[in-house]
């Protein structure tokens, strides 16, 4: 085939059927968001490339090898990869540092440039939300649960276990670093490639590693908790003895590091055994030092994202669309979209068939999904009236026309 018409590999069209499951997890997502506040944002798909390139790490495997660069005039420009960076720009450009605790939800594309297969793609979506100004762990406690009932909202309770770290603090940090590299280093030559590059670098990435003999090493490598601050630990402990008393279950997985480099504290991840190798449906963390690294006003902040593509498949169907009502002109067509017309101005949703004899229209009237058929004779149509036929049950009565609308109305809120 001709690349002209074929779409981009890693893209996809989603037909009306796929974006209804989309729309329902966007819309379902945004709905539990509300509910804690939250407002959403839009920000631009394309950002400077320094946006993303200071904030997720020069080292992250999102900027090293994931992001779709372009230059335009003296610019070098970026297609997003994920939300966080372009939100944290915004608010910084927008002086929002003024409206704080600020809490804002996001929704759209990204571009990634990975190995396409099942569930990863080159453009997928995100939903996500970000919450900014509030240091207390009780903030982490209500993210994460947020997390949780918008999954238990689109149904997905059972398919869905969640895993929770920390990443401590800064001193926390160094510390476990130092005890990370002590462990490796004797081993450097085993290591893959990458890895070898970030032991340098960033050697907590290391526990991110997706190679084999990496991860055989890494499951003997001292842990995050072993070397967390009281501080620290006691803030994670707030946060774990939080998701107990809502009744939110999980795991501790002291393994669990987020790809990017501005977390802290909690880093947490839903995932599921439902999708093969790529499990995880919705990950997050704190991430209190990266507007002050932007060069905005510190501002700490906690946030998670989610993979609509993969919710998507969990989800099979989603609840059905508004049935119809099949409108089949037998006679006068012109009348007959006139009378479609006053229907849909009144909400009512109409499929209003073109042609084909009476048993092809009541085919279509049924592969719409119709819960009516209005059949418009021409005998009926002198007396002011139509035919009413209930598909589901078969009868069908003679109604005046200008009975129609209150009893397809009344129908409707049934
Ligand atoms: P992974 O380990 O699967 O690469 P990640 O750590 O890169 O995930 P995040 O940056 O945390 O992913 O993005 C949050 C969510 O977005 C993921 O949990 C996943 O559901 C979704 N996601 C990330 N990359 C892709 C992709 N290429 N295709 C589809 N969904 C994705
Ligand atoms: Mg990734």
């Amino acid at each position: 085939m001709s690349t002209l018409l074929q779409p981009v590999r890693g893209t996809h069209d989603l037909l009306p059927e796929d974006t209804r499951r989309h729309r329902h997890v966007e819309d379902t997502a945004f709905a539990v968001a509300r509910r804690y506040g939250y407002g959403e944002v839009v920000t631009p798909i394309f950002e400077f490339t320094e946006v993303f390139a200071r904030t997720l790490g020069e080292t992250s495997d999102v900027v090293t090898k994931e992001m779709y660069t372009f230059t335009m005039g003296e610019d070098s420009l970026t297609l997003r990869p994920e939300g966080t960076a372009g939100v944290a720009r915004a608010f910084i450009s927008n002086g929002l540092s003024q409206s704080l605790p600020l809490k804002l939800f996001y929704r759209g594309p990204m571009f990634r440039h990975e190995r396409p297969q099942k569930g990863r793609q080159r453009q997928f979506h995100q939903v996500g939300i970000e919450f900014l100004g509030v240091e207390s762990p009780l903030a982490d406690v209500e993210v994460v649960s947020m997390g949780w009932r918008m999954l238990e909202a689109l149904g997905l309770k059972g398919k869905i276990q969640l895993e929770i770290n920390t990443l401590g603090d800064l001193d926390s940090r160094t510390a476990y670093r130092n005890a990370l590299v002590a462990y490796l280093e004797p081993m450097r030559l085993t290591l893959s490639e990458e890895s070898r590059a970030r032991l340098d670098k960033n050697p907590l990435r290391i526990l991110d590693s997706k190679d084999e003999e990496d991860r055989r090493i890494v499951a003997q490598a001292p842990v995050m908790t072993d070397c967390l601050t009281p501080a620290a630990r006691e803030f994670f402990d707030q946060v774990t003895a939080g998701l107990t008393a809502l009744g939110i279950p999980f795991t501790v997985n002291p393994k669990l590091v987020r790809g990017l480099d501005y977390y802290c504290h909690t880093a947490f991840e839903f995932t599921t055994d439902a999708l093969g190798a790529q499990g995880t449906v919705l990950a997050g963390g704190r991430y209190d030092g990266l507007i002050g690294q932007m060069g905005g006003p510190a501002t700490p902040g906690i946030g998670w994202a989610a993979g609509v593509e993969r919710l998507s498949m969990l989800l099979g169907e989603a609840p059905p669309p508004e049935r119809p009502v099949a409108l089949v002109p037998m006679g006068d067509a012109m009348a007959a979209l006139a009378l479609a017309d006053r229907l849909r101005a009144a909400g009512i949703s109409v499929d209003m068939g073109f042609s084909g004899n009476m048993k092809k229209r009541m085919a279509r009237a049924a592969k719409a999904g119709a819960r009516f058929a209005i059949i418009l004779g021409e005998d009926e149509a002198a007396r002011g009236a139509v035919t009413l036929r209930d598909l589901d049950s078969g009868e069908q009565a003679e109604v005046a026309e200008e009975r129609l609308l209150g009893l397809l109305t009344a129908q409707k809120s049934e």
